[in-house]
């Protein structure tokens, strides 16, 4: 937590900048910047949230994909000012960002009751390098809101190539088995991740929520590359 905690000191000495743009802000999006959030609207995919041409219930992407959540969501598409404000929370360490902006979008896609809030966890080698898991704070922040506690039963068993570096079958190959609960889940859980690309993480997670005993995984990121 140590970097994260030094920008958090950080943000209470120094003037404020936008995350967007880096500049001079009185908040920490400047009006431009909020006024470009690339946000996702209708219509999109009802299953994985990618936005297509008119409302469907599997858009071509997800026709062949075997997902293991029943649904995906994000407010925002990975670009812009969306991704400017997940590397801000990732590379920058600026934890703000999670409460003032991504809770708030993220809120507004979910619907229904969910009986527990999970975070995609880090394997514990990258949580070390980073010092914390930005999808724990996400996850974190989400479960005071809805009200349903946050779970830690899910762990990364083995490491894993960044996701970044791979094409798109291969991110699958990647993540198969990489997710473990440590006892049992139940009920309709509510799966947080910052970006959606493939929704092969997500989905890896997913099962193995429902393979110790969840019911439903809904996964929900703020942003979604589309
Ligand atoms: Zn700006
Ligand atoms: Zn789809």
């Amino acid at each position: 937590m140590y970097r994260a905690y030094l920008s958090a000191l950080a943000d209470l000495f120094y003037p404020q900048h936008c995350v967007g743009c880096g500049r001079r802000a009185s908040d920490l999006l400047c009006e431009r910047c909020f006024a470009e959030l690339p946000e996702i609207k209708h219509p999109f995919c009802q299953r994985c949230g990618a936005p297509t041409a008119f409302e469907t219930f599997v858009c071509e992407n997800c026709k062949n994909a075997d997902y293991k959540f029943e649904s995906a969501r994000a407010p925002l598409k990975y670009e812009g000012v969306g991704k400017e404000i997940v590397h801000a929370l990732k590379y920058r360490g600026y934890i703000r960002v999670v409460e003032r902006l991504m809770v708030p979008l993220m809120l507004e896609m979910v619907q229904g009751k969910f009986d527990l809030v999970v975070p995609v966890p880090l394997h514990r080698s990258r949580l070390r390098r980073r010092g914390f898991n930005q999808a724990e704070l996400m996850a974190r922040g989400l479960s005071e809101k809805i009200n349903s506690p946050i779970s830690d039963k899910l762990v990364a068993v083995r490491r894993t190539r960044d996701q970044v570096e791979l094409s798109g079958s291969e991110r699958w190959v990647n993540v198969s088995g990489a997710f473990g609960a440590r006892g049992p889940v139940a009920g309709k859980v509510l799966l947080v991740d910052d970006v959606f690309t493939t929704g092969a993480t997500m989905s890896s997670c997913a099962g193995a929520l429902i393979k110790a005993g969840a019911r439903e995984v809904h996964a929900l990121s703020f942003c979604r590359t589309c």
